[in-house]
């Protein structure tokens, strides 16, 4: 999209801000590795509910913390200067709305892309681009929820469970672009954790 872009809720201007997302993995030679390694070496010398951390076991956590940052995704998206809005245009929904690695669960983006061309609900917002009333969609994700929140544990260490939610999207199928009036919802349906099971 070039040129002047104007918030769909009618705040004003909008402004490409360079977005990294820590809950997303983008190949990264340096940090894929260290990711990797921190993350064997974590679950491999940590046992989990005991409190104590095995010297390997923090070796690899000071691998992964930086692993974490450089194998994160970083995308360039519309934001808004005042509300909390976001766009993301066709590249952005590539990179950010994926399925699993081994495609037990639907990719986001075909998911949403077949959901807007169907949708027969009117969004209460125009397309920024080419101004026609944008679709809205309900999206059911499943969450992984820790029964541990302990903020030392990388997420795969933790107990998993997962947890049923949904998540509201405004789009346009015409531009492939979708706008989300919250930032966190975006942030909620983009992480890697949360997924559309196969039905
Ligand atoms: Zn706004
Ligand atoms: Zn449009």
């Amino acid at each position: 999209m070039g040129g002047d872009v104007k918030c769909p809720a009618g705040c004003g201007h909008m402004e490409y801000k360079k977005n990294r997302d820590l809950k997303i993995r983008a190949w990264d030679p340096l940090g894929s590795v260290f990711y990797l390694a921190g993350l064997i070496l974590i679950v491999s010398y940590t046992e989990v509910g005991s409190g104590e951390f095995h010297p390997r076991a923090i070796v690899g956590m000071l691998l992964f913390i930086p692993g974490v940052y450089f194998s994160s995704l970083v995308t360039t998206d519309l934001s808004c200067n005042t509300c909390t809005g976001v766009i993301l245009e066709s590249k952005s929904i590539d990179k950010k709305l994926k399925g699993d690695l081994l495609g037990l669960s639907e990719n986001k983006a075909e998911y949403i892309r077949t959901a807007l061309s169907s949708s027969t609900e009117d969004s209460e917002y125009d397309c920024p681009d080419c101004s026609k009333k944008m679709s809205h969609i309900i999206v059911p994700i499943e969450r992984e929820r820790k029964a541990h929140e302990d903020p030392l544990l990388p997420d795969v260490v933790a107990d998993l469970t997962s947890k049923s939610d949904t998540v509201k999207i405004d789009g346009c199928k015409e531009c492939d672009l979708l706008w989300f009036k919250n930032a966190k919802s975006e942030q909620k349906i983009s992480m890697d954790t949360a997924i559309i099971t196969k039905t």
